[in-house]
């Protein structure tokens, strides 16, 4: 483009996040110091608010009213002290990122002046007008009432001097309109259902978490070109861009050295990620040029997917101060890989142990054992709810093309715990062992972490990879909500640990001795789940053939993937565990559909302004251009020499014009299209018309603007090209 030939401007932040009263300071003399967390309740609470609270956050309870004044004071000391002036619930309504709502702590006192006020009940309860967020039409316009209640088990922090109050945020009627709501429940769930299974080996364990490390992927882009592209403005997506002549193909850019400028924008925002307590551990360059990772050290879950979401929010107001834009869109760029979010996912006792990870004995290994088959019950059994809970408009544009995981369900397991997994179902029966048999079983199994040690395979190609002391669930999408893969994983996993407990105990009642029972199940489980473990290259074709030979599902179109929400076997999943009732499941799909046909409504919007505002009149100048050209040459010369001279020009012409014709069509007949479509009532009738009639144009008149691109001056073309956007930094 020729009118900014922008300058990068590399001023990295005069001011040193990490640098407190004039000295440097390690990151531990900082970590946390904007949390309210339990060294500062412990320091603001009284002793009996403070064991109350935590009683409340360990047993799930409910905090009443007065213990909720009690912590209200102590918060409020606390925000005074470190500068607050506002409050704010802080939650995560079923849009794409989070919604507070600021109040100032100030109140006026009976002399007429102001004092600083904040009890329990602002604590615990506010009643934001929800009508504005979606709710895929549980709540009606005239009962606009939502309201948001605390959740104590993710502490409240303070950001630009606002005490945030992390909550969960629900209807008035009492149906969840949130992300966070139906993943406490589902976590409470799993902790309920482990808890019970954990009984068989050690009765020490009364609480089980599920914890998740979310490996964060994202692209920079230079502010000053974001700006001079409409696309990315709208839509976080580049709609129209050429290849540059090099992109990925060298592999220079996987973990090679960071840019000074995104260094010095990664080390602000770390800095204020652990101010905020976000244990971030790892950061690299990514496999594109401008993509990067950054990772935290696990945590409990529900923490895990606020830090997550709060840690979005402040790569994207830190990149300003360094004149980047973050773009966490799955698939920025065509032809370059997309970005991602692997949901890094394990069980963890109060003991200690994580359950995912193989021990050194041989009953920590059955209980090692117990959990991996109930995980791989659990993910075939809903592997299209699984699925439903990752797909978005966005990464369906990344999933099933070659540098990220396919939309088949399948689970690596590596390949010696495919052996054991195979021997076990072999050499356990359901007869009688013997003691010697017994004993050699126990032995082998008792093995495990020494053949794990060698166990150093890793297919990156997997969706679900387990990982020698976890589960990496890969499909997730980069700007997605980790609640909704977390919400679903843990909700079909508990199912599974309700059924084993079950059926181990059925075989007791029949006499069966407990090891054997339990091995008698994981047997069982082992052959059931079968099909769902491929250790291959899931990206390649014959997969997708021999999976379906197996029955594995492979839905690629959206719309379809989430209508598993709503089958019969979803449905009776939720409502077995008390996690959705059928209304909200209808309700968010409802917000799910929704969201996709607004995502290629306003694609398709930009897309058709950028192709008739920016391309065409720039194609019809240069047009101009070469016809002035010819003119010229044919006034200047005789017919022969004419005939040599003007080339391929007069074809170039025509070129041109072919392009500009079909561009100017084909934005007609999409804009005909969006028509049709947005006189649809039903949501999914929507969506299924979009992606079924719309969306087909999107790449058909991008086509024909990306061959213009190759052809038109640049210095006319009116939109920062790839090898811009993608090597500026
Ligand atoms: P890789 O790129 O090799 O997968 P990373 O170091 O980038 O590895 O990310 C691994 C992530 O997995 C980290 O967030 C890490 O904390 C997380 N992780 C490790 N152990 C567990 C566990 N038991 N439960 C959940 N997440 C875990
Ligand atoms: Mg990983």
């Amino acid at each position: 483009m020729a009118i900014i030939r922008f300058q990068a401007v590399h001023d990295a932040n005069s001011r040193k996040p990490n640098e407190i009263s004039g000295k440097q300071n390690k990151t531990s003399d900082y970590f946390a110091v904007n949390v309210f967390d339990k060294s500062k309740m412990q320091k603001f609470l009284s002793q009996d608010a403070y064991s109350g609270v935590m009683e409340c956050i360990e047993k799930g309870i409910k905090i009443d009213r007065n213990l909720a004044d009690k912590v209200a004071v102590g918060m409020k000391s606390w925000a005074l002290d470190m500068g607050a002036t506002h409050f704010s619930h802080w939650f995560h309504p079923l849009t794409d990122g989070t919604a507070e709502k600021h109040d100032a702590f100030i109140e006026y006192n009976e002399f007429g002046g102001v004092v600083e006020n904040f009890s329990g009940k602002h604590l615990a309860q506010q009643e934001p007008d929800a009508s504005s967020f979606p709710s895929g039409g549980i709540r009606n316009t005239f009962e606009a009432r939502g309201y948001t209640a605390w959740d104590p088990s993710s502490p409240a922090f303070i950001v630009r001097n606002t005490l945030s109050i992390p909550t969960i945020f629900v209807s008035y009627t009492g149906e969840a309109l949130d992300h966070k709501t139906p993943l406490l429940k589902a976590l409470h769930a799993i902790d309920k259902a482990a808890v019970e299974v954990c009984e068989y080996f050690d009765k020490n364990v009364s609480k089980v978490f599920s914890t998740l490390g979310a490996e964060q992927e994202y692209f920079l882009v230079d502010e000053s070109l974001y700006f001079a592209r409409p696309d990315l403005v709208m839509t976080e997506r580049t709609l129209v861009g050429h290849a540059s002549e090099k992109d990925q193909q060298l592999d220079d850019h996987y973990f090679s050295s960071i840019p000074e400028r995104v260094g010095a924008f990664m080390r602000e925002f770390e800095t204020e990620a652990y101010r905020l307590g976000i244990p971030l551990r790892t950061r690299h360059n990514e496999v594109a040029p401008n993509q990067y990772e950054v990772a935290p050290i696990y945590e409990e879950c529900n923490l895990a997917v606020d830090h997550n979401i709060l840690l979005m929010d402040i790569m994207k107001k830190i990149a300003r101060r360094h004149h980047f834009i973050v773009l966490f869109h799955e698939k920025p760029f065509k032809g370059i890989n997309g970005s991602g979010k692997h949901n890094n996912w394990s069980l963890m006792t109060n003991t200690g142990v994580n359950l995912l990870s193989p021990g050194n004995k041989p009953k920590s290994n059955m209980q090692f054992l117990s959990f991996l088959v109930c995980t791989l019950k659990a993910v075939y059994t809903h592997q299209d709810l699984l699925r439903a809970s990752i797909v978005s408009a966005g990464n369906a544009m990344r999933m099933g093309s070659n540098e990220a995981p396919p939309l088949i369900m399948s689970i690596f397991v590596g390949n010696k715990i495919s052996q054991m997994l195979d021997e076990l179902e072999v050499r356990v029966t359901n007869k009688k062992m013997t003691p010697d048999e017994k004993t050699e079983l126990k032995l082998d199994v008792g093995k495990i972490p020494e053949i794990l040690l060698d166990n150093t395979d890793r297919n990156r190609t997997s969706p679900f990879a387990f990982t020698g002391n976890r589960f990496e669930f890969r499909a997730v999408g980069s700007s997605a909500n980790c609640a909704s893969p977390m919400t679903v994983l843990n909700t079909a996993i508990a199912q599974q640990l309700i059924q084993f407990k079950k059926d181990v105990d059925d075989l007791i009642e029949k006499n069966v001795k407990k090891d054997e029972a339990i091995f008698q199940v994981i047997r069982k489980y082992i052959i059931d789940s079968k099909k769902v473990r491929f250790e291959g290259n899931s990206y390649s074709e014959e997969w997708q053939k021999e999976a379906k030979k197996k029955g594995l599902t492979n839905v690629t179109n959206v719309i379809e993937a989430l209508d598993a929400y709503l089958s019969a076997k979803s449905k009776r999943l939720f409502k077995s565990l008390k996690i959705l009732n059928e209304k909200e499941l209808e309700g968010r799909t409802g917000v799910r559909y929704d969201n996709y046909t607004k995502k290629i409504q306003i694609e398709s919007r930009v897309i058709g302004d950028i192709a008739i505002s920016q391309i065409v009149p720039t194609a019809l100048d240069y047009q101009t251009k070469l016809i002035k050209n010819v003119k010229g040459l044919k006034e200047l010369y005789s017919q022969n020499e004419f005939k040599v001279l003007v080339g391929g020009r007069l074809e170039l012409i025509k070129t041109v014009s072919g392009h500009i014709t079909a561009i100017k069509s084909k934005v007609h007949d999409m804009t005909e299209a969006r028509k049709v479509a947005n006189k649809i009532e039903d949501a999914r009738g929507k969506a299924v018309q979009y992606s079924e009639t719309v969306l087909q144009y999107l790449e058909d008149i991008r086509s024909h603007i990306d061959k213009l691109e190759q052809i038109v001056d640049n210095e006319m073309w009116p939109l920062p090209k790839y090898r811009e956007l993608l090597f500026s930094r």
